[in-house]
C-alpha cells in the first residue's frame, strides 16, 4: 500500500476528472491524501480520500471574469495560489512523507513540494497536455508573453524556484516533463496527439458517480427532446448570453435544462418560459444522459463528457483553451463552432438546431463516444 498524494488545482473542471482515478486507488488499497479547500471536501470524502484542506487566495473554487486584462494577471493569481498550497500543505504532511506526489499541471506548489523533498510525481492534464514540443498556448495564447503581469509573474517565479532545489528557468519549469503525465483526454481529440511518447498515458475522461455531492437529474417527461445549456464553472464574464438563451429557446419544442452558474443569480431574469429549467448548477452528467444537443462553453470537462454521453455541441467559447476545443470540435465533425461575437437570438436557434439534424455529426459522435467507452480510463489511470 502506498501513499498517493494528490495536488489539485481548486477548480470544479480540474478537480472533477481526478475522482474517478482516486476513487479506483482507493479501492486497490492505496492511501489516498487529496489537497481541497472546503467546496472540495465533500468530493474528496466521496470517493474515499482524506481531504488535505488548506485555503486558497481564489476562495471556495476558481472562478476568472476573463476580460483581457484579468487573462494577463491569472499567472500571478496561479503563484499566489501555489505559495499559499505549498506552505499549509507541507505543514500537515511534516514528516509523513508521500510515495508519490501527482499533481494537476497548474498546482506548481506541488511541484515545489515535491522538487524540495525529492518525490517522484505524476503530472495530470485535464486539458491537454505540455510536451517538449506541444503547448496549446503557443496556438492559442492566454496572454500576450511581454504583458506586464505575464514578466511580472516570470520573475517572481524565477526568484523563488532555488528555493525548492528547481533551476531558475521558466521555460524549464513550465514545460517540465514527468516519468509520467495522464491526459484526461482520447489521443484522436488532442491536437498532434501522435507527437505525444510513452511518457504520457491518454486515460479519457474518468468519470465517477457524483450523486453523494451533487444530487441527481431525471427529466419530468420524456416527450420532449432535452437541450443542455452551460458556460460552466470557472467563466463568469458574459451574463448578457442567458437571456439570449431564454429568447432563442422559450417556447420552443425543446426542454431546456440551463445552469447559470455563478454568473447571474436565476432570480434576476425576468421572465422564464415554461419549457426552461433554469439552476445555478446541474448534475451535468445525468442531464448529458438524456440531452439531444449541449451548448457549451466548451470546457474541456463538459466537452469529453458530452462525447462520453454522444451528445453533440454547439460550442461558444470565451477563452483560449475553450476556443481550442471549440475548434477542435467543428474539425472532427461533432458539432459546430459559433463565436462569441456571431452569438445572436438568430445564430442560437440555427446552429442548435442544424447541429440537432445534423445526422454526420450524430454519427461522428457516437463513434467517439463508443471508442471512449473501450477505454477504463480510472484503470488506466490508477495502473500507470
Ligand atoms: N458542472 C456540473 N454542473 C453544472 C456546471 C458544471 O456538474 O451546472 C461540471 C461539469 O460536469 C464539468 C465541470 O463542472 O465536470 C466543468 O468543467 P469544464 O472543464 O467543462 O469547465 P469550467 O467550469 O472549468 O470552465
Amino acid at each position: 500500500m502506498a501513499h498517493i498524494a494528490f495536488f489539485n488545482f481548486p477548480a470544479i473542471g480540474h478537480v472533477n476528472p481526478t475522482l474517478g482515478v482516486v476513487e479506483e486507488l482507493v479501492a486497490r488499497g492505496h492511501r489516498v491524501t487529496c489537497t481541497a479547500t472546503d467546496h472540495f471536501v465533500p468530493a474528496i470524502k466521496a470517493v474515499g480520500a482524506t481531504p488535505v484542506r488548506y485555503t486558497s487566495p481564489f476562495g471556495e473554487f476558481y472562478r476568472s471574469p476573463y476580460n483581457e486584462e484579468t487573462m494577463a494577471g491569472e499567472g500571478l493569481r496561479c503563484l499566489e495560489e501555489a505559495i499559499a498550497l505549498h506552505e499549509q500543505v507541507s505543514g500537515y504532511y511534516g514528516d509523513d512523507r508521500p510515495d508519490v506526489v501527482v499533481h494537476d499541471f497548474m498546482a506548481w506548489g506541488a511541484r515545489f513540494y515535491a522538487a524540495q523533498h525529492s518525490l517522484p510525481a505524476v503530472r495530470l492534464f485535464p486539458s491537454y497536455g505540455v510536451s517538449e514540443t506541444f503547448n496549446i498556448s503557443e496556438k492559442f495564447p492566454l496572454a500576450a508573453p511581454d504583458d506586464p503581469k505575464v514578466l511580472e509573474m516570470a520573475q517572481k517565479l524565477v526568484e523563488l524556484l532555488p528555493s525548492f532545489n528547481l533551476p531558475p528557468d521558466i521555460g524549464a519549469f513550465m514545460g517540465h516533463v514527468e516519468k509520467l503525465g495522464i491526459i484526461f483526454l482520447p489521443r484522436e481529440f488532442h491536437f498532434d496527439g501522435d507527437t505525444f511518447d510513452d511518457r504520457f498515458v491518454f486515460a479519457g475522461p474518468c468519470l465517477g458517480d457524483r450523486s453523494a455531492f451533487q444530487g441527481s437529474w431525471e427529466p419530468a417527461s420524456a416527450d420532449r427532446p432535452v437541450l443542455l445549456i452551460s458556460l460552466g464553472t470557472a467563466a463568469t464574464g458574459w451574463p448578457e448570453f442567458f437571456p439570449l438563451a431564454l429568447e432563442a429557446f422559450g417556447d420552443s419544442e425543446w426542454h431546456v435544462v440551463m445552469a447559470v452558474g455563478d454568473h447571474i443569480d436565476p432570480a434576476d431574469l425576468k421572465s422564464i418560459p415554461a419549457n426552461f429549467e433554469v439552476r445555478r448548477h446541474v448534475p451535468q452528467l445525468d442531464v448529458l444522459q438524456h440531452a439531444r444537443v449541449f451548448l457549451t462553453h466548451a470546457g474541456m470537462n463538459s466537452t469529453m463528457e458530452s462525447l462520453y454521453y454522444g451528445v453533440p455541441m454547439v460550442a461558444v467559447p470565451q477563452m483560449n483553451e475553450q476556443r481550442a476545443n471549440a475548434v477542435r470540435v467543428e474539425e472532427l465533425g461533432l458539432g459546430r463552432h459559433l463565436p462569441r461575437e456571431e452569438v445572436t437570438v438568430e445564430s442560437l436557434r440555427q446552429a442548435v438546431d442544424s447541429v440537432a439534424a445534423d445526422s454526420g455529426i450524430a454519427e461522428r459522435v457516437q463513434r467517439m463516444r463508443d471508442d471512449m467507452r473501450k477505454v477504463n480510463g480510472p484503470a488506466v489511470a490508477a495502473g500507470a
